[in-house]
């Protein structure tokens, strides 16, 4: 199938396909094929979505709750995400700066386009989440690497924010606890931020906390507006249900932040997918306003889970995984395998890498799809058993015996 010359916008032309979903959508054709694929490309929690929440959506189905609602989500709702930002970020915000969307995705989609002019520049911390490029791409904008090591944390530092910063820059994009890398960022450092951005006024943050739940260190999750409370009214703090609650399918996100932005996004929103579907978001006031301990039950789950990914990770010759904080990823590394998948100076030849590992039967997403390159990122939300058969596979996958004859073959 060719798509013919011209036919697509020169927005679309200038994004590439989500590789989380590309390589999701692959793993489910081949286990339609009949092919055992284990996939670990996804980031969604294996866990059933809380019977209470469930309940909740069958009860509004049941009273006829099938219509249009406000565009930016029901007053229930909003009054529902008022308490998560104050109970779990510590943020107070009037209701009247909170907006719903199908999925956190569509928030950010809707704040990058509603703000963003050609020209503009975006701050995205390296590896990133595979959306956040293509979407300052399709706004017209320019994406501003700002790139981390595992050494470093993977997170950026003060000093590499200022340097960084232009008169282009628009918006700064940060993401704590982070995907890929699960990177934290602890209260003193987004304070360091904080000051060099007080020196730019013009430089909005999207400050991403959708898996703030989901953090494996002790102490209380800090975020930008919070801790830098003269930023407020630039920031927009991003959260949903998808991972906290296993809702991934609700299509449900949320966002605060000054009363400008949130009604420009809602003026998007009106012409783009209108409310988002009114039986999620009677389910997401449950989530919300609901019991909130079986959270503990689930980060514990997803420590030991994480702890035996590193270690399993970490003992196959070749690989590295530094420990997340958060989230439920690891970002492989993989260098001293990489000639046998292509060149060195070929950034995505840890393409060929994820198909190798598929071709072996475990689905993972390209390093390079994160801004990152030559390694893979696993999601270890999956049943524990499924998740250990996936890293044996991969060390058979990536054993010098299996190794060997693929680098004759590719000389
Ligand atoms: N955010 C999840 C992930 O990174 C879901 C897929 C997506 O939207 O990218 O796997």
């Amino acid at each position: 199938m060719t798509t013919p010359d011209g036919a697509v916008s020169g927005a679309l032309a200038r994004i590439a396909p989500s590789r989380t979903t590309a390589m999701t959508d692959r793993a489910i054709a081949l286990r339609d094929e009949g092919r055992d694929i284990i996939s670990l490309s996804v980031g969604e929690p294996d866990f059933a979505t809380p019977a209470h929440v469930v309940a909740a959506a069958k009860a509004a189905l049941d009273a006829g709750d099938t219509k249009y609602t406000a565009v930016g989500g029901t007053a229930r709702l909003k009054a529902a995400a008022a308490l998560h930002f104050a109970r779990d970020l510590g943020l107070q915000v009037p209701v009247s700066q909170v907006t719903v969307s199908a999925g956190g995705k569509q928030a950010i989609f809707h704040a990058l386009l509603a703000t963003l002019n050609p020209g503009d520049e975006v701050l995205i911390p390296a590896p990133w989440w595979v959306s956040y490029p293509e979407i300052v791409r399709f706004a017209g904008a320019e994406v501003v690497a700002l790139p981390t090591t595992a050494a470093g944390g993977f997170r950026i530092t003060a000093e590499q924010l200022a340097a960084a910063i232009t008169p282009r820059t628009r918006w700064l994009l940060l993401n704590s606890p982070g995907n890929p890398t699960g990177a934290t960022y602890p209260a003193e450092e987004l304070r360091a931020l904080g000051a060099v951005l007080a020196r730019h006024p013009r430089v909005l943050v999207m400050s991403d906390d959708i898996y703030a739940p989901l953090r494996y260190m002790p102490g209380t999750h800090a975020t930008l507006a919070v801790e830098c409370p003269d930023l407020a009214e630039r920031v927009l703090t991003v959260s949903g249900v998808s991972k906290s609650h296993a809702m991934t399918g609700f299509r449900i996100g949320v966002a605060a932040g000054p009363a400008w932005l949130i009604k420009a996004m809602e003026r998007l929103q009106s012409h783009s997918s209108g409310n988002p579907c009114s039986i999620s978001q009677a389910a997401a006031v449950a989530a919300f306003e609901g019991p909130q301990d079986f959270l503990r039950d689930w980060c514990e789950r997803f420590r030991v889970r994480r702890d035996a990914c590193v270690a399993a990770l970490n003992a196959i010759p070749g690989l590295s995984t530094p420990v997340p904080d958060g989230a439920f990823y690891c970002m492989v590394d993989a260098t001293p395998l990489m000639d046998h998948f292509g060149p060195a100076d070929d950034p995505n030849r840890d393409e060929a890498l994820a198909l190798h590992l598929l071709e072996h039967g475990v689905a993972v997403v390209s390093a390079s799809g994160f801004g990152g390159r030559d390694g893979f990122r696993i999601s270890f939300a999956a049943d524990d058993a499924r998740v250990a058969e996936a890293i044996a596979r991969i060390a058979v996958a990536l054993s010098p015996a299996v190794l060997a004859p693929l680098a004759l073959a590719t000389k």
